[in-house]
Formats: structure tokens, sequence, C-alpha cells
């Protein structure tokens, strides 16, 4: 008997890239002390209050099978947010319930991407985006987005990739790993060469609330694009909800009611209580979303401050998220390198640039994830000894 080649090929063989963050996981487990600044995942948990309403719904019945597209209450509440975001007219038939934003990835290209299409990404790029598409059969292709340009990705070189033919291209704004904000010029060339070469648009927005400069514009209310546009959306980030699992796709009604057949097939949707408490939450107001994202705000700010007193670490313009994208070529070392010897030395794990790309390489990323004092404290060793390795190597 044989396993599909899809599942054993879905990660590509060979290195992810991730063996400094599996090294430091490690040397947790065997009892060392690693101050870890590797994945996005808050350092609060779920609000008591969402907590409450979801204990309240749980205990109240709500644990039987839920409605498969997501309850009613919530399909308008995400239908609501999204239109007064975006000014794009949106209800219920708009939106499914998925469990969490991955989910909604793989649904989004399931619906666009026919066995051996190729589905365009941005690299750098959130780590499971090459797999996902596998998963669905088809065949992943990275655009690169280049450090010379802040990590913006350029239209035309997008056209250059599809114009050979693609079903899709995935985005995502604000940025996982860069923290970069897609500006209006850049997001316009993206829908052009959409338009241009008849692509979906699958455009990630899971960071929509965390956003520090500049504005969240979400490529669906470009003209012309909500008819092409499957928007990814999730409590995980904007709420610190990652363990409850609950995200959406919001996109064309056509599209949305294949996705509901799909949902049918493969989830059966999201627990009734989750989604009661995810309701509870988008209506809770904006004050919940900004206790949620103001310690990154926080953070960055401390960081910029940091980094404006030396010359060696180079930060990629943090607009947006909980990460800071970090340049250390002065230091001459790659990412990989970088990160490696920052663990070994003084145990602050890093992501290195590599894990999420070739674009990336010569950078770290590093996730704000970690109370203040000890956040600055890891981000002020980190630049000392990128500042030592270049001293050396300026003396050589
Ligand atoms: N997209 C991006 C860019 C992410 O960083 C993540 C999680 N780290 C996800 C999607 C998936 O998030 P979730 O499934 O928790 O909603």
């Amino acid at each position: 008997m044989q396993l599909s080649h899809r599942i054993t090929h879905l990660t590509g063989g060979g290195s992810d890239g991730w063996e400094v963050f599996y090294r430091a996981r490690q040397m947790k487990a065997d009892g060392i002390p690693v101050t870890e600044l590797t994945i996005g995942e808050h350092d609060i948990g779920t609000d008591p209050s969402i907590l409450a309403a979801m204990n309240a719904a749980a205990v109240g019945g709500h644990t039987g099978y839920a409605m498969v597209p997501g309850i009613d209450t919530l399909r308008d509440t995400v239908a609501a947010r999204v239109q007064a975001q975006s000014g794009v007219p949106t209800t219920r038939h708009n939106v499914l319930i998925t469990p969490g934003g991955q989910s909604a990835l793989f649904a989004a290209h399931n619906a666009t991407c026919n066995a051996g299409d190729t589905a365009l990404f941005i690299d750098p790029y959130y780590a499971t985006y090459p797999g996902t598409i596998r998963g669905v059969g088809a065949v992943p292709v990275a655009v690169q987005a280049h450090a010379d340009n802040a990590f913006q990705p350029r239209a035309a070189d997008i056209a250059g990739v599809a114009s050979k033919g693609a079903a899709s291209l995935l985005v995502n704004s604000p940025n996982n790993p860069t923290g970069v904000v897609y500006s209006r010029e850049t997001l316009e060339g993206i829908a052009e060469v959409c338009k241009t070469y008849d692509l979906w648009l699958i455009s990630d927005e899971v960071y929509d609330t965390q956003v520090w400069e500049g504005e969240h514009i979400s490529p669906r209310a470009l003209p012309d694009m909500a008819e092409r546009t499957l928007v990814v959306g999730s409590m995980s980030k904007s709420h610190a909800m990652t363990g409850s699992r609950c995200g959406w796709i919001v996109g064309p009604e056509e599209v949305i009611e294949h996705l509901i057949n799909l949902a049918t097939h493969t989830t059966y949707g999201v627990p009734g209580f989750i989604q009661d408490a995810a309701d509870f939450a988008l209506n809770a107001g904006d004050e919940l979303e900004k206790e949620v994202a103001a310690p990154f705000e926080r953070r960055r700010a401390l960081a910029r401050d940091l980094l404006a007193n030396q010359n060696t670490v180079g930060l990629v313009p943090a607009q947006g998220a909980m990460y800071l994208m970090l340049d250390m070529r002065a230091t001459g070392l790659s990412g990989e390198e970088f990160a490696n010897m920052l663990l070994d030395t003084h145990k602050i794990a890093v992501m290195p640039g590599e894990s999420f790309g070739q674009a990336a390489h010569g950078h770290i990323r590093v996730a704000m994830t970690i109370p203040d004092d000890q956040f600055l404290a890891a981000l002020k060793t980190l630049c000392d000894m990128a500042a030592e390795i270049s001293n050396k190597r300026a003396a050589e």
C-alpha cells in the first residue's frame, strides 16, 4: 500500500528552515531556560469576558453540531465588520466561518485551484503557505518581494510570473514575517495584475487589527476586485484566541456556497460555543481589540528607540503585526547562522529569515511576544552580539 504523493510531499521535503526553532524547543524541554522570540503566540490569554461567554454558551447547551456555514449571528457580525472596514456591501451569504484562518487558506485554494494549477504567493511568506497549496494539488510558485523595496511586492514581478499562467495569488498584509503593511500603490498594482491575468486573489488579513503605521486596505475594496477576492480573517491574532480555532472567508456568494459544501464534507463547521464567544468578542467593541494589540505597538516603539542608537542591525519598516524583521547583513552572517549563534551563546531564540523563503536571507524575525523588560533586554543582547561580530569582521 502506498500513501498519496500529495500527503507525502505536502511539506516539499528537505530542510524547512525551522531547525533553530526545533532546537530551542528541545533545549526548553531539556530544562535550559530559553528566551523565545519565535512564533506568533500572544503572552496574554484569551480575555476572561470572552471565556465567560464561551462557558455560558457551552453550559447553555450550544454543544451540539453547529450550522456548517457558521451560526447566523456570527456570520452577520463578521459581514458587518468587513463592510464597515472596507465599504464593500457584505451579508452573511458572503461569509463562511472556518476553524481558524489556516483552514480558510486551505478552503480558499481548494475553491480556486485545480490539480496542477500554479498558485502564486509572495516570498517572504508565512511558513504554511506552500504546503497549504500543495495540499489541494496545486503547484506553489513564489514571487519575491525584495529588501531594497522594503518588502513591498512589485506588480511587475508578479505579472512576470502570472503571464506564464496561474490560477491564484495569495497576499498577506499586514505581513508575517516582515511586519510590512502593503501600500495602496502596491495593492492597486496587485489588483491590476489579477484582472489582467484573471487570477483569484486570496487576501490573508488575519493581522488587520495590528496596524501601527499607515492604513490597512483590503484589496477586496478596490474597483472590480470583490468578485475575484477571497478574504481570510481570524479571531486568533485580534482577540488572542489562537486555540479557539475560529476564522472566516469572505467572498462572492457563489464561492461561499461551494465552500459550504466543502465544509460539510471536511470540517463540519466550528463548535457553537466557540462561535458564540467569537460573536461576543467581536461585539465587545474596539477597546478589547486595542488591548490585545497594545503590547505589540508598545514593544515596537521600544525596539525602534533601541535600534536607533546603533548601526549594525537594520529594521525593516515595522508597520504592523507582532513581528520585527531585522536586517543582519552587516554581520556577514546568514539569518540562520546568526540565529544559531544567538541561541548557543545567549539562549535567545529568533527565527532566521530563511525560514520564510529566500527573499529574507540575511534577516531574522523577532516576535514581540514576551514582557517588555525581557523583550528589550533580549534585543539589546542581540544588538550587542551583532555589533561585536561586525566589528571583528571590520578588523580582519
Ligand atoms: N496567516 C498568517 C499570516 C499567520 O501568521 C497565521 C498564524 N500564525 C495564520 C494565517 C493562521 O492563523 P489561524 O489559523 O490561527 O487563524
